[in-house]
């Protein structure tokens, strides 16, 4: 016979053996819930009572069993946390790793270019003719460029109307800049999406409002 089975049997029989009903000696239900609670340090004339009155027996053994469930229920909340917690980072660690990255929104992103247009002596007008006259050709990359242009000693600040001739001299882009004196250099910044276009020889026409327009020869790479 283990140890168990003589404790369940001392029990059983102290539930059975002792009846109370007129609860002679009990203690109060306070007391009695305070010492099954091990709040209040039974005495050894009260554990000789307890165990010796059936129904305080009973009522401690209940207290002790409500105890011992919120125990487990207390447990079984802390690992439930625990695993919570483990797959969320599981997942996390998962999809940190092996999901791939979003791809990178290329159209946002500017190649920074630069135009020197100072050495330079301009073509006066769109004439097809004159658009050839020999000089280096500015070279810009196709793609979506932050363009800084620096323009022609002598040019003013201001509003600038900007477009981009094909071959044909017709217009692939229009831009309005803003030019203004950087560094004793008078500079404009141009958004200019170059991506969709043909390489080739084309031509930057620049015009202040009210002026005339200015063109230069630009290879598109
Ligand atoms: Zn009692």
């Amino acid at each position: 016979m283990n140890i168990d089975r003589v404790r369940k049997e001392l029990q059983e029989s102290a539930l059975r053996e002792f009846p109370n009903p007129e609860r002679v000696g009990c203690p109060d239900a306070e007391t009695l819930a305070g010492m099954s609670r091990r709040i209040i340090q039974m005495t050894q004339d009260q554990l000789h009572h307890v165990t010796h009155c059936s129904p305080c027996f009973q009522t401690f053994l209940a207290i002790r069993q409500e105890m011992r469930q919120r125990r487990v229920m207390r447990i079984r909340i802390a690992a439930a946390a625990c695993a919570a917690v483990l797959v969320l980072g599981a997942i996390i660690y998962w999809t940190g790793t092996v999901r791939p990255t979003p791809p990178v929104q290329i159209a946002s992103v500017t190649t920074p270019a630069t135009l020197d247009l100072r050495p330079l002596t301009e073509n006066r007008g769109v004439e097809q003719g004159r658009t050839n006259a020999p000089k280096p050709p500015l070279i810009l990359p196709r793609k979506h460029l932050r363009l800084t242009l620096y323009f022609p000693v002598g040019a003013d600040e201001g509003q600038y109307a900007l477009q981009l001739l094909d071959g044909q001299l017709r217009t692939l882009l229009k831009e309005h800049v803003t030019a203004t004196l950087q560094d004793h250099i008078v500079t404009a910044v141009a958004e200019l999406d170059l991506s969709s276009l043909s390489p080739g020889l084309h031509t930057l026409a620049i015009r202040k409002n009210g002026d005339e327009w200015r063109t230069y020869s630009v290879v598109l790479q």
